[in-house]
């Protein structure tokens, strides 16, 4: 389905002048800047969205850190720019079924039978969130406890958080990340200024909620990520070393137990609300399209490209399909790529 702002197919006769055609897969903040960046550079662009909609997880977001604006506000902008662009082919709700080398070009098909010819390939396909269900003990599913991506999602669309008056929020920092078990071994990266942004938001609309991160360690290493973090403290926000060893129920509450690791006291926070910053790893699906296209994979998925951005086939990636990057990263990182493929199709032509 379509949605709104989201064209269909355009019709490729403005783009006939221009010098070769680029596939991008995924149509997040780092497809849509690298399909521009490309456009700017003289090249047409096909680009398939798996979603009937462009923005990614940007598209689902509330505030972004690290100045707390509205994420829509840069999305839709970028999302106008895009759809309005005739260089540009937006096909929505589509998927690559397969996949193919002809005369030196990429040859896909896509799930409508539609067949597209490429000069070059751009994966943006963005991550996924680890599944809560990996660490049932922090009671994914009761009332009350929502993944990171899902209080985004209700912060997005101005949804209550909780039924009822909210006392109380705690945030549980690495749940699936840096685990050799139960999720990804490596740091998700965002989410530790992406709960600091959310306990911070939560103060400043109502200072007398109780609000506390459970944290391993605390990792901000963007932009105006540490102000953001300091000025949380300085409103009252607890930050507490030692994630919490179980939530559970009592008197109609949830009650997050654990151990806080710098004081050794157990801790046991009664709340209304409990955030698991679940971690971000390769959507399985997509590491079957990798295997397709020939990708080798290094550490939990991600592509093994020898310190470049592209496959041995020409095949280049951007953004957080690269490794869990934000808004301003992914951003930048597509338009490198964009400059990248512009030089090996300079190449590939002299
Ligand atoms: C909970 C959470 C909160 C965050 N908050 C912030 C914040 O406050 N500030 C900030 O700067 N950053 C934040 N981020 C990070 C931000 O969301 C990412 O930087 C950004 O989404 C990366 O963009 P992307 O295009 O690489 O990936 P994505 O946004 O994931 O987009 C990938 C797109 O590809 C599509 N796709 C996937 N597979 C296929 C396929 N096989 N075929 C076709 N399409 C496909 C997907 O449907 C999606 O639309 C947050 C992330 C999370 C998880």
């Amino acid at each position: 389905m379509k949605s709104a702002g989201v064209r269909g197919p355009v019709s490729i006769e403005a783009t006939e002048e221009r010098k070769s055609r680029v596939l991008v897969i995924g149509g997040g903040v780092a497809g849509m800047s690298a399909s521009r960046a490309l456009s700017s550079l003289g090249h047409a662009v096909s680009l398939i969205e798996r979603t009937g909609h462009l923005g990614g997880r940007a598209a689902r977001a509330g505030l972004a850190f690290p100045d707390l604006r509205p994420c829509r506000e840069a999305v839709s902008k970028l999302i106008d720019q895009v759809t309005g662009d005739p260089a540009i082919e937006v096909l929505p709700s589509r998927e690559i079924v397969s996949w193919g080398r002809e005369d030196g070009r990429h040859a896909v098909e896509l799930d409508d039978g539609r067949r597209i010819e490429a000069d070059a390939v751009v994966v943006a396909t963005g991550l996924e969130g680890v599944p809560a269900a990996l660490v049932p003990e922090y009671g994914h599913g009761r009332k009350g406890v929502l993944t990171a991506q899902e209080l985004e999602e209700r912060l997005s669309a101005g949804a209550p958080l909780i039924e009822g008056e909210l006392r109380s929020a705690v945030f549980v920092q690495c749940v699936g990340s840096r685990t050799e078990r139960r999720g990804v071994p490596y740091c998700s990266a965002l989410c530790c200024a992406n709960s600091i942004k959310n306990a911070l938001a939560l103060k400043l609309e109502d200072p007398s909620c109780e609000v506390a991160v459970l944290y391993i360690d605390i990792r901000t290493t963007g932009p105006g990520q540490e102000a953001l973090y300091r000025e949380a403290r300085r409103r009252g926000v607890r930050f507490i070393r030692g994630q919490p060893s179980l939530v559970t129920e009592r008197d109609g509450r949830l009650l997050v137990c654990g151990e806080n690791t710098l004081l050794r006291e157990l801790y046991e926070i009664p709340a209304d609300l409990v955030v698991l910053a679940t971690g971000l790893r390769q959507s399985p699906s997509n590491l079957w399209m990798f295997d397709d296209l020939g990708i080798a994979q290094g550490t939990a998925g991600f592509p093994c490209l020898d310190g470049s951005r592209a496959s041995a086939e020409g095949i280049f990636f951007a953004g957080s399909a690269r490794g869990p990057m934000d808004l301003p990263a992914a951003e930048r990182d597509a338009r490198a790529c964009a400059l990248d493929v512009h030089e090996h199709l300079r190449g590939s032509r002299s």
